[in-house]
């Protein structure tokens, strides 16, 4: 493109985007001199002559006629090379499944006994006139017209920008996307403003394994990767933004299991003046108008809500599947509201910690108690967790904004008070300019979407996840450092020690 065109590109780009009115799309591709447009807005063009491009699905030589199943972003089409078009002809005895191509053809009809009914661009069929080699592609390590759950790990991973290509993965970054998306409208139109906070951090109490990075600025010294947005989201509160959400990245270095990894993706939020019942009800009809909008459907609306007791004595466990077996085979979405979790539990050692957040607010008949530092087994907190289908897909708390509640939490779990200081002085700090009665939630990204996908591991609905041994994929890491880079950080490795 020269750039003139480009100039002139980018004018017709930003005029278009400025007509279309939120949320409407544009079908085509690009503004430059010819318009290119996605496969599934071909049926509108019958009888025109376009401009497709995209990845070769899967090519049948017929001889005299060379089929071409083309695939982008939106969907498949059929091109046929007919004899009369030599030189595309050509082309197309040339090229193979997954090399990349630009067709010029026309759009026709299908012959009425060929057409596929229900299905994308099963009514027409391209003919193609001109085509041109985009990129070539070597043969696949495993076949992507194919379902991969079968493959090794090992390779899907390794290779997971081919991995990507496969309809499976397509489709479940998709919902992943759709899901986001719904919420993040939901919460825009409720007055929820969207805020990144720190990576490079203090360890923030989550009860995980920080991952640590060292400081070079600072030798000896490390920051932590957020195990969530926690303290920030509530600085926040005190900030004065009342309604916060962002999509968080937390990194915990914890076992990996089927659903959990070092990194997942959260639905962050924190509230200001709202009580519990309030903030569950802000949440449960973002989650129903985002999923009922996606065609999903919900076993029971409003979502059940019951205790933690009655949990454990109806279920046995605080996650659990209210569905029928016929329930789960339409994919049905049974959410509830778990709530009055104990708020301490004892360690090994016969000391007490949090159940889930030190930050958490006591209930109300519990206040004395715990500023007491008496019946502490019978200590219930403002927590309250989202199951869905057997999965906790959300966790959050109405917050304790009193200092002194605060410093007592920390006692009962045995910290001194200048110890306290050293872990959460700065809240306390924060706490003394006012702040508002506050609370918040965070919806776990991945077994949200695992639930709506109907998949089992975490690393499905992920871009790029790591192997069962904590290796990234594609990327070799983690990996040693070079002498250099040790010395620039003020790191020296022990390879002796285990
Ligand atoms: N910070 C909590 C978590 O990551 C969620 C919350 O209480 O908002 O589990």
């Amino acid at each position: 493109m020269t750039t003139r065109s480009i100039k002139k590109s980018n004018q017709h780009f930003q005029k278009a985007i400025h007509q279309l009115p939120l949320g409407v799309t544009s079908n085509f591709r690009y503004w430059g001199d010819e318009e290119t447009i996605y496969i599934e807005d071909i049926a509108k063009h019958v009888g025109k002559e376009i401009l497709l491009k995209g990845w070769i699905n899967i090519r049948r030589d017929h001889g005299k006629l060379i089929f071409l199943d083309l695939r982008d972003a939106t969907g498949r089409v059929q091109a046929v090379v007919l004899p009369n078009h030599e030189e595309a002809g050509k082309i197309a005895s040339q090229v193979r499944p997954e090399w990349i191509i630009e067709v010029k053809g026309i759009v026709n009809e299908r012959p009425e006994k060929m057409v596929k009914e229900g299905e994308l661009n099963g009514t027409v069929e391209i003919e193609a006139t001109e085509i041109t080699v985009l990129s070539e592609a070597q043969t696949p390590p495993f076949e992507l017209s194919e379902d991969t759950s079968e493959i090794n790990e090992e390779t899907r991973l390794k290779y997971r920008h081919l991995d990507l290509r496969t309809d499976r993965m397509q489709r479940n970054m998709k919902v992943r996307n759709q899901f986001i998306q719904h919420c993040r409208n939901y919460l825009l139109h409720n007055k929820f403003t969207e805020i990144e906070t720190p990576l490079l951090t203090e360890s923030t109490p989550e009860g995980s394994r920080d991952f640590v990075v060292p400081a070079r600025l600072h030798p000896g010294k490390f920051y932590a990767l957020p195990q969530s947005p926690q303290q920030y989201k509530q600085l926040l509160m005190v900030a004065g933004f009342e309604r916060y959400f962002q999509l968080a990245r937390c990194i915990r270095d914890e076992d990996l299991r089927a659903d959990r990894g070092f990194e997942h993706t959260q639905i962050d939020i924190e509230m200001s003046f709202v009580n519990q019942n309030e903030l569950l009800d802000v949440i449960e009809e973002m989650i129903t108008r985002s999923v009922e909008e996606m065609g999903y459907i919900i076993k029971e609306k409003p979502f059940p809500r019951i205790t933690y007791k009655e949990a454990m004595e109806t279920y046995g466990e605080d996650k659990f599947d209210m569905r029928t077996e016929e329930e789960k085979e339409k994919g049905i979405l049974a959410y509830a509201w778990v709530v009055d979790f104990p708020f301490f539990e004892k360690t090994n050692d016969g000391k007490w910690t949090f159940s889930h957040n030190p930050f958490s607010m006591p209930k109300e008949e519990h206040i004395d108690d715990l500023l007491a530092g008496k019946n502490i087994e019978n200590i219930m907190t403002q927590q309250y967790d989202l199951v869905c289908n057997g999965f906790e897909s959300g966790g959050g708390s109405i917050r304790s904004h009193r200092p002194d509640i605060l410093k007592a939490v920390y006692k009962v779990m045995g910290f001194s008070e200048e110890e306290t200081q050293e872990r959460i002085g700065h809240m306390l700090d924060a706490f003394k300019y006012g702040v508002p009665p506050h609370g918040g939630i965070a919806l776990g990204v991945e077994r949200n979407i695992m639930n709506l996908t109907g998949e089992s591991y975490l690393r499905e609905v992920q871009a790029f996840p790591m192997t069962r041994g904590g290796q990234t994929s594609v990327m070799k890491a983690p990996k040693e450092l070079t002498p250099e880079q040790l010395a620039e950080l003020h790191l020296r490795v022990d390879n002796e020690k285990e």
